[in-house]
């Protein structure tokens, strides 16, 4: 299954549901979801603030960081020593 991720962070959104208005034919929707997928109020609002522009130049204008894919394993071990020791 996909997993939807945010249009401006690309933080996964597992309990997204797109909702269409129709399949776009001959309607200005054009297919494309109602509730675009966003992860925070944050990123709404810097998608509906940068209309018109790229998705990367919208998330740099409002400070969004791109979401890291990859855990930090580093930071992940030394919250197991941490937990380990208490
Ligand atoms: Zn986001
Ligand atoms: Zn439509």
């Amino acid at each position: 299954m996909k997993a939807w991720l945010c249009l401006l962070c690309e933080k996964p959104i597992p309990d997204y549901e797109p909702e269409y208005c129709c399949n776009g034919f001959e309607c200005n929707c054009h297919g494309v979801a109602m509730n675009p997928p966003v992860c925070s109020s944050v990123c709404d609002k810097a998608l509906m603030d940068g209309i018109g522009k790229p998705m990367n130049e919208r998330r740099i204008a409002a400070g969004i960081k791109l979401f890291q894919h990859e855990p930090d394993i580093a930071a992940a071990d030394a919250e197991y020593e941490r937990r380990a020791n208490s």
